[in-house]
């Protein structure tokens, strides 16, 4: 881990560094010619200029030994900058993933110190044109070559599709079918028969360069099979997914908020119908105040699951899932909302806004789709339903109104019902067999980050109230903020559950059956989501107030 002050000062440095030499002008520029920069991108990763790399090696090899919180802080700095060049610099640091994961220490000695003391660029092939949410169905082969019954290397054939950093690397982890299986290899620019495409010409993050490659009878010696063994491909890359999912939902977070921290002095400003739009509750209310929730819901959940990887829980795949979707959803909606809070100058390029919500798009579609990552949610709590029988979520919504009772005002109350609603919807469609439809399964993947979510921000508010965050955590919201905008938060979460939950238990059946419906609607306890929303604008008004910089009270919260 890397100490609070070091983390600080990089961040600063990374600050002052764009400051100077990434206006808006230049990032505008740069967007309009589709260019990735790659002058910039080295001096960022450089070991003796900004050595932004630096910061994932182990200290072992050279570098600073940061850890998820430490990649969670630097990733959402990056993309606050540009999400392109974000993209670019980190991903050398998922290259190396499959390295650092599973690479032997000779080839760990080598490959990271490289990184470290050479700022040696990576890129991460993984996708291929007809596989991309289904890795299993990739065709890059790597067959044998041996001598004396030995294996002595590999001849890889293949193509890879949409590879970022895939034209300006040096090195390549390249995922390959062996015949024991999938496996990682490293594969150096310049290998004879291993070409590079055109950069893309993508809808956003025109910064980051992104090309398809292509292997034809590439060769590569045996020690270039990352960790030695045939077949650890997939689990190498399912080991990281965890921390690596932690870095786009950075990646989300701080590109909504980069968008969100245009429009709300963009609104301070602007005088419509005699005033300001930031006095126009039907604008900021509609257009800042819930984005806020989100985004913030978004960094609880990332900020949690960080520290819980920190501490040696392991990978936590699902968690990580949970964090990627709520925040690049969010940061997707705040950037769409900028847009809209700028009116016709958010629709100009000169405004920013509208390419961050261009760059930001990306973040629900790589390092696995929203929609991948509803299913993976949804099946792993599915399975924790079914060995609790049903007593999961009831128990997690127990936690939730112990807090509560210790912390009136977190928003733990309304987010006990979201819980207690899901556990019913989850055992409806147990029992209905429900999730033989697919859009049912997937819908309870988003309920349950929703709800889960919800949960984490509660907690960082009662961890805000008693002086206990984590000291590299982000500090914006005082105690009264964080526990009004977790209050709106879990409120849209409770709702969100109750309401939808209905509507598909419902839809989902062939025939209407007027008795069963209240018989769910009590089950899911809508009529006590429904008062739970009782004080609604109040804290919206207050959050607005906060963001505003106008004076304001806490005001009563509703328990
Ligand atoms: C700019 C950019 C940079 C990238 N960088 C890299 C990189 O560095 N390295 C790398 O390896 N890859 C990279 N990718 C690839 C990226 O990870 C994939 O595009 C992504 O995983 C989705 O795969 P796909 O494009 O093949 O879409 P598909 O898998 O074909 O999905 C298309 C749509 O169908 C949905 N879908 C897919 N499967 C299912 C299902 N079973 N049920 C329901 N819906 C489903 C998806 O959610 C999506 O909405 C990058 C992509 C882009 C655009």
């Amino acid at each position: 881990m890397i100490p609070a002050k070091t983390l600080k000062l990089s961040l600063k440095s990374l600050r002052e560094f764009a400051k100077k030499k990434l206006p808006d002008e230049e990032l505008i520029a740069l967007d309009e010619r589709d260019e990735c920069p790659l002058e910039i991108v080295r001096h960022m990763c450089s070991p003796d200029k900004l050595g932004i790399q630096l910061l994932f090696i182990p200290e072992e090899y050279g570098g600073l030994g940061g850890g998820a919180f430490d990649v969670y802080c630097i990733c959402e700095g990056m993309a606050r900058i540009d999400l392109g060049i974000a993209t670019a610099v980190l991903a050398t640091f998922l290259g190396s993933d499959p390295i650092t994961v599973g690479a032997t220490t000779e080839q760990k000695k080598l490959w990271l110190s490289r990184i470290a003391e050479e700022g040696l660029l990576f890129a991460y092939g993984a996708t291929e044109p007809d596989a991309g949410s289904d890795l299993g169905a990739l065709q890059t082969t790597a067959d044998r070559v041996e001598e004396d019954g030995q294996v002595v290397g590999y001849r890889i054939n293949g193509a890879k599709q949409w590879i970022s950093n895939g034209g300006i690397a040096g090195a390549y982890s390249v995922l390959a079918n062996t015949p024991a299986g999938p496996s990682w290899f490293i594969v150096e620019r310049g290998a004879q028969g291993f070409a590079q495409g055109k950069p893309e010409n993508k809808h956003g993050i025109r910064t980051s360069n992104t090309a398809a490659l292509s292997f034809t009878d590439v060769y590569v010696d045996a020690d270039r099979l990352i960790g030695g063994v045939e077949g650890q491909g997939l689990l190498q890359a399912q080991a990281v997914f965890g921390y690596t999912r932690l870095m786009v939902a950075a990646f989300g977070l701080g590109a909504g908020w980069a968008a969100l921290d245009r429009a709300i002095p963009y609104s301070a400003k602007r005088i419509q119908a005699g005033s300001p739009l930031s006095e126009k509750q039907g604008y900021t209310h509609k257009l800042i105040v819930p984005n806020v929730a989100r985004l913030e819901a978004g960094r609880a959940s990332i900020e949690e699951t960080a520290e819980r990887i920190d501490a040696g829980e392991g990978s936590l795949n699902t968690e990580g899932a949970i964090a990627k979707y709520l925040s690049t959803e969010a940061g997707n909606l705040a950037a769409d909302a900028s847009i809209q809070a700028l009116g016709g100058y958010g629709y100009t390029h000169e405004y920013m806004v509208e390419k961050i919500s261009r760059d930001v798009r990306i973040t629900t579609i790589y390092e696995g789709t929203s929609e991948i990552m509803e299913m993976t949610i949804a099946r792993d709590r599915w399975q924790l339903h079914l060995k609790t029988r049903g007593r999961h979520y009831h128990d997690r919504a127990r936690e939730c109104e112990a807090l509560e009772a210790r912390h009136a005002g977190v928003g733990a109350g309304s987010v006990a019902l979201a819980f207690h609603a899901l556990a019913e919807a989850m055992e409806r469609a147990r029992v209905g067999r429900l999730t033989r439809f697919q859009h049912i399964l997937l819908r309870l993947g988003e309920w349950i980050a929703w709800a889960e979510g919800a949960a984490s921000l509660a907690r960082r508010a009662a961890r805000m109230a008693e002086g206990r965050l984590n000291e590299k955590a982000s500090q914006r919201f005082d105690a009264e903020a964080l526990a009004a905008i977790s209050r709106i938060f879990a409120r849209e979460a409770a709702l969100k559950v109750g309401q939808e939950g209905l509507r598909w238990i419902a839809g989902a059946q062939a025939a209407e059956q007027d008795s069963e419906v209240a018989a769910w609607e009590a089950a899911l306890n809508l009529s006590a989501i429904h008062r739970a929303q009782i004080g609604l604008i109040a804290d919206m008004d207050f959050v607005a107030d906060v963001l505003y910089g106008r004076a304001a009270k806490p005001v009563a919260h509703v328990a």
